[in-house]
Order: C-alpha cells, then structure tokens, then sequence
C-alpha cells in the first residue's frame, strides 16, 4: 500500500510546507522523515529542541490518509499545540480531562465523521479501551510519540503510562509510529527502542548542537551587578533567570522590577493559579522575564527566548543543557549566561551530603557535580565541550562562545597553590575560605588574633595577590579536587591525597586567569546583534503592536501569530502586497488571509511617513 503515496510524494510535502507553514525548504532530516513515515515506515527520530520535530509528524498526518494520533505526556502544552495547528487551517483537537463531557462529545464525533487531521492524546487517555475502540473505527494516518524518552526509567522524566504504548504494535500493527525526543543518550535510546518494539524502525539521528545559543560562563564577582550589566542591552526581551532558592527567585524578580524589567517569579511555593498567571504573562507579552526555580521550564514551548542566565550553578551538565535549551527554539541568536563562584559550590556540595539518599547516588551526583564545575573551568570551547560530553564531534573551535571569543589565560599558580595549601594546613584544617584568605594577607581579624594566627609561617605571605584572585585560586582548587570543603561540618577547609604533589613541587599548576572583563562581555559584546538594527526600531515596535493587537484579539500568545524571524524578514523586504507577503518565511495560505492586510498597512504607513 505504501506505494500507492510515492508517486509525487517529495513535491507534495514540499508544497504542503509552503502552502500551510509558509516555510520554503525542509531542515536536517526532515524531508527523508516525512518521506519514511508517508510510506508507512515506523521511524526514531532524535532532534535537538527547535530542530523542528512537529513538522516531521505534521506534513505526513496531512498527506496520508486518516488522523494522525500525537501523544504527549504535557497536557498544558496541547492547547497551545492545537492552536498553533489552528492558526495555519490545520483541523487539529486534542482531548484530555480538561475538557466537559459534551465538549468530549463532539471531537470524538469529528473524529468518526473525518474531520480531524491531528489529535493530540495523553497516554493515559489512549490506552483507555474506550478510546482504543474509537480509534480502530476509524483511519488513522500514523502514531507520533512525542517525548519519548518518557519511557526511560533511568531519565528524569520517567511516566509509567509511556510503558504501555507497546500495545499500539499489537492493535494497530498497519499504522506506522514514529518516536521523537530531543534527549537522548545512547541508554535512553536503546530503551526506547527496546520498550516500544521499535526494532524495525528507520533511525535519524541529528546532532545536538544549538549553534544559535551562545554559551558564556564567568565568575561571580557581585551577581546583581553582572546580571544587570548583561540585561541592559537586552530591553524588551523574553528570558529566564534561573535561582537555586525561592526566596531568591521572589528577591531578584522584585530588584529587577526595581530596575525596570518586567520580571515575574516564578516556584513551587507559589499557588498554582499564581504559576499560571506568570506564566500565561510570559508566553502572551512581549519581552517579559521569569525568575525562576528548576520547576520552571517543562512544558513551555515558547520560542522566542532570547536568554537564560544562571545566578546559581545548576547540579549537571545535563541541566545546564537542558535548562539553556529553552533559549533560542526559533532558531535566532540567543544567550547561556551564568556567573558562578566557590560559594556555589560549597552549597550544592553540602545539599548533596545532607541528602538522605543511598552512597552510590551520591556518588554519581558528585560526579555530575564534578563533571559540571570542571566544564566551567575548563578553558576550551564550549560548545565542544558539551558536545564531547553527550558523546558528539564537534570542531575545536565555535566562534560563539566566551572562550573562544576571548580566549581565557592561563598561569602557572604552582606556587600559590602551595601558599594556600600549606596555610590550611597550618590553621589546622579547619577554617574557611574567607579566614584563610585573611591569614594569607596577613589580616589583623579578630579571628586571626583569637587564634594566635598572626604567629604562623603562612601569614601574610599571600600579599603579592588580591583577595578576588586568592578567592579564584581556592575555588579551582576545589573543583580540580586538591581541596575538599568539609561538608558535614562548618565549610572548613581539608586538604586531600591529590594535593600532594603539587604541596612537594612535584607538579606544576596550571589555573584559568579569571577575567574581570569577560564577565562584562555578556553585557556590552559588540558581536551581540540587538533583534534589528536601530534605524528599524520604530518599524519593529510597530510590527509587534500589531502582532499582540491579533493575538489578544485570538487570545494566542503572539509567536502563534507570526514569530519574530518573519517580522524581521517583513522590516528587510517590505512586502506591501498579499504577493509579497507570500513570499516571507513561515506566512502560509492561512495566515496571510487572516493577518497579512493588518501587517501591510503597517508597513505601508510606515513607507508613508518615511517619505
Ligand atoms: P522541536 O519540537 O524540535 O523543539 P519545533 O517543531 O517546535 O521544534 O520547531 C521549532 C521551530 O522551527 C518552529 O517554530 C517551527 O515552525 C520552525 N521550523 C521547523 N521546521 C522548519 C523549516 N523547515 N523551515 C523553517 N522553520 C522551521
Ligand atoms: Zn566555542
């Protein structure tokens, strides 16, 4: 039967793409996906998050005959799903427990009477007998399975209903599945496979590069004062501000009011009617930012983030990854931003050893720990770095991050290491950061009087050094492991079997210069591009009005309008006829009937005054 799609099959989806999404070619893998899955072939798709994994299941649900059944296991993120079918004339519902019982009623009798193109399901819902039976009444054009790493147990996102999408093999053995997910390491991908018998299935698998995402990492000198000096070109611009604690999500997005930004918190201790009112704020206006606990993010597929920052380290770099993965889905230029110090570290080291939890769990997040803070360090590219991490190539060099823009220095701090090592040997092992410092400055402290510390060999023998840089020697001490913070006590200092070497002059130390001026990069970079070019400005805001002005009128969030790389291709090409408009990427049949005479008379206006 699959032949009978073949004929014509390529110039088909191409035209579908350009009719309905107004895109002119496919990306990546797409185009020999669609092509699987139209010839009902059961596929495995692995894309990184904005890779653009719903065109992939979309175009052959349009093209092949029946409905194509989606199961996603975020119930909030359907309705923004099924609306953004919607915009572009897509017949597309999902059904879930949000809906009333009549409302059930009548997608389920489109459905029957073949009305739908998608249907979005929560796998609960579909292995429901009921539904099952619905749905072996009917044609269906392909399963998707969305998220699929849900079915790893070992992942984070674990759901136990994923386990039973098995049955679909056994139910409907002629309709073809395709699994997608952006995570996936080589366990998580076996498992899926393994567990939704997609032995048969066409890999494609692309790599996990952002390449729009530009990674900068510096130490933290005063966070507020860094975040700010990063935010001030940024104006207008949607982010997320990742914090460790509530109180200090609820404190930064209170300074940043103070600041002018309109900053909204955002945590697990806030009520959920409070949760979604921000985050309904953030998806629906323009340039809004979120403070944030990790429990933000799953679920929110707004595209147009243009940074995520870091005030605290995250735990891994899997969250990392995960977390500045939410920057930039559009594809256009955004930021990863954090600043970092020892104080961090020290946090998230006691966190894990008060962590009731068994020793081998432990250890493993001691070692993502480690693995993470060594990344930070590290003074290679980034990108190369993370890719390297998740098992990809990548080139030595990107171009588009803070080392390799401003490569950092290195210097031979041998013997400041052995300074400090053998002052912490000398207060006795102990004492902090902040009294070892004071001894090496020779610092006339209370505490150093209290102990008599004025009398040891080591005090002040580290004039020759300021405070900042001692503190940044300390702190790379401890991620390379040649000091350990005691974690059940007090935070004092211990010095570990790895130090030896360097303590006897049996090995030289090589340390990161940490440069104050790269942490003021984030902030004032001239290869940062400001979203269009000031002479445009005017024309851009006004481009935006209209677009808001639509989406309240649809109670949309904007980006289902139009997203903000047609807006600026409308500022370079002018189009001032439903001919022009035609052309732009991502305005298809649809949306150019519903919104392209709004935008031209915007546009025409704008020519007016120019002249
Ligand atoms: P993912 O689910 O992989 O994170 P999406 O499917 O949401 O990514 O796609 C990310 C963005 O890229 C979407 O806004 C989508 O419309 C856009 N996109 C996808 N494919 C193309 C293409 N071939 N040309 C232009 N834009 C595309
Ligand atoms: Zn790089």
């Amino acid at each position: 039967m699959s032949s009978m799609y073949n004929a014509g099959m390529h110039s088909k989806s191409l035209e579908v793409l350009k009719s309905i999404f107004g895109y002119d070619s496919f990306r990546g893998h797409q185009s020999e996906i669609i092509e699987s899955a139209i010839s009902g072939e059961d596929t495995l798709v692995l894309m990184p998050t904005g890779g653009g994994k719903s065109l992939c299941y979309q175009i052959p649900s349009l093209i092949r005959p029946g409905v194509g059944i989606v199961i996603s296991p975020l119930i909030a993120l359907m309705q923004d799903q099924v609306n953004a079918m919607q915009q572009l004339g897509v017949h597309a519902a999902f059904l879930n427990s949000s809906l009333d019982a009549t409302q059930q009623k009548l997608i389920e009798k489109q459905l029957v009477d073949g009305q739908l193109d998608l249907l979005y399901l929560a796998p609960e819902r579909l292995v429901k007998e009921q539904t099952l039976t619905l749905l072996s009444k009917i044609d269906l054009a392909l399963f998707a399975i969305d998220e699929a790493h849900c079915v790893s147990q070992w992942g984070h996102d674990f759901r136990s209903d994923y386990l039973t999408l098995n049955l679909l093999t056994e139910r409907f053995p002629d309709v073809p599945r395709m699994a997608l997910t952006a995570t996936a390491d080589q366990r998580t991908r076996k498992e899926i496979v393994h567990r939704l018998s997609l032995g048969q299935a066409k890999f494609f698998i692309s790599g996990f590069d952002r390449p729009n995402i530009r990674y900068a990492i510096s130490n933290k000198t005063n966070a507020k004062k860094q975040l700010l000096a990063f935010l001030q070109n940024r104006r207008g611009e949607a982010g997320v501000v990742y914090c460790l604690s509530r109180k200090k999500v609820e404190d930064t997005a209170a300074w940043l009011c103070t600041q002018g930004f309109t900053a909204l918190p955002y945590h697990a201790g806030l009520s959920p009617q409070m949760r979604e009112y921000h985050q309904n704020r953030f998806l629906r206006e323009d340039g809004v930012i979120i403070t944030a606990t990790i429990a933000f993010g799953m679920g929110i597929d707004k595209p147009d983030v243009r940074f995520v920052a870091h005030l605290d380290l995250p735990k891994s770099i899997e969250a990392y990854y995960q977390e500045t993965g939410r920057a930039g889905r559009d594809g256009q230029a955004a930021e990863a931003w954090m600043v970092y110090g020892l104080q961090d570290v020290v946090r998230l080291q006691q966190m894990q050893a008060s962590n009731v939890s068994s020793e081998q769990f432990k250890r493993s997040e001691r070692n993502k720990l480690d693995s993470m803070l060594g990344f930070c360090e590290d003074t290679k590219c980034r990108r190369q770095l993370l890719l390297n991490y998740f098992g990809d190539d990548a080139p030595e060099h990107c171009g588009n991050c803070d080392n390799c823009q401003i490569p950092p220095e290195t210097w031979d701090a041998t013997e400041a290491a052995q300074k400090v090592l053998s002052c912490v040997y000398r207060t006795g092992q102990r004492f902090g950061v902040v009294h070892t410092i004071d001894v090496l400055l020779g610092k006339e402290t209370d505490k150093v009087k209290q102990f008599e510390h004025q009398k040891l060999s080591t005090y002040g023998i580290g004039r020759d050094i300021s405070e900042s840089q001692w503190r940044s020697v300390m702190r790379q001490l401890v991620v390379r492991g040649l000091l350990q913070v005691d974690v059940d006590g007090y935070g004092g200092l211990l010095l570990t079997d790895e130090c030896r070497l360097v303590l006897r002059g049996e090995q030289n130390l090589l340390l990161r210069k940490d440069n104050v001026a790269a942490s003021k990069i984030g902030g004032k970079r001239k290869s940062y591009k400001t979203p269009v070019q000031a002479e445009h400005q005017i024309l851009w805001d006004d481009l935006r009005e209209c677009r808001k002005r639509l989406a309240d009128e649809c109670n949309v969030p904007p980006y289902l309008i139009f997203h903000d790389a047609t807006l600026k291709e409308m500022i370079d090409s002018r189009p001032m006829s439903r001919m022009d408009m035609l052309t732009i990427t991502g305005v298809g049949q649809n949306k150019l009937d519903k919104y392209a005479a709004d935008f031209i008379e915007v546009i025409c206006n704008h020519a007016e005054r120019e002249s």
